[in-house]
């Protein structure tokens, strides 16, 4: 069943999702050729924990790190571990927070160094894919209004678009109903209606759309093994335009002075 959530609960869910954002501007600070995942997933861990709130992925399913740490052709759910960023990696960084009895989840693909063209346009045209369905998340459209922008725009500039993991709604649960496909047609699925707060998270691939987990149990990959990018942000269904309750502000303000990190994406 969908929670619809009062004004109340979505200012809470606004300070999770917030702090969500400001952990991955520490982690904007500190992206550099060199680091190992863990060092980053620590930093997060410290900061979250620093601001009064407890990592929300940890323990989750067993699930043993503060951030999902996905390099290259990684989609999601990278374990962090002793893999050091190189220079022309893409690295895509997930992270939830839980405060005040509320969760925010918020995702960011990062550029380390010169990366080639054809990665390039992939990380702006799935920025440009989060935009388009938030764009979509307004009270009388559906589900499917929100999925079909998202999907049109990926495909056509040629890209997979990753059907087995999707968008969710979120609260007092890291993931709870609705589920926010990648994919599916304009007018189908659940009228959205104020109060409904959910993840929107395009996982978009340069190559084909299928996908496949590592044997650590955890980590998903293209099966092709071209790279893959994930943007995501928390929002609130509204009348005339949604609600962004996490931000890329602080990661953007972070890798203006960040010198291994030549790629903004506003
Ligand atoms: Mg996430
Ligand atoms: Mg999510």
């Amino acid at each position: 069943m969908i929670e619809y959530k009062s004004e109340q609960e979505i200012e809470l869910i606004r300070e999770s999702s917030l702090l969500v954002a400001k952990t991955l501007g520490e982690v904007a600070k500190n992206i550099r050729p060199g680091i190992k995942t863990i060092e980053l997933d620590k930093l997060a861990e410290e900061f979250i924990r620093d601001n009064g709130a407890v990592p929300g992925f940890k323990g989750y399913h067993g699930f043993n790190g503060t951030l999902c740490i996905s390099p290259n052709e990684q989609v999601v759910h990278g374990i962090p571990g002793d893999r050091e960023i190189k220079e022309g990696d893409i690295v895509s960084i997930d992270c939830g927070v839980l405060k005040n009895g509320f969760y925010g989840d918020c995702a960011y693909t990062f550029a380390i160094g010169e990366i080639d063209e054809a990665t390039r346009r992939l990380l702006h045209v799935t920025y440009q894919c989060l935009l388009l369905g938030i764009e979509k998340a307004v009270e009388g459209n559906t589900l499917g209004d929100i999925s079909s922008a998202i999907q049109e725009h990926a495909e056509k500039a040629g890209y997979g678009v990753v059907r087995e993991l999707v968008g969710h709604g979120l609260g007092r649960n890291l993931h709870e109903p609705p589920e926010v496909p990648n994919y599916g047609k304009s007018g189908k699925g659940l009228r959205l209606r104020q109060g409904l707060v959910i993840a929107i998270e395009p996982m978009i691939n340069l190559g084909k759309r299928f996908v496949m987990q590592e044997k650590d149990g955890w980590t998903i990959r293209t099966s092709d093994r071209k790279p893959s990018a994930h943007y995501e942000h928390t929002i609130a269904v509204c009348k005339d335009k949604a609600d962004v309750l996490s931000s890329f502000s602080y990661i953007q303000e972070a890798l203006k002075l960040n010198k291994y990190n030549t790629l903004i994406i506003e």
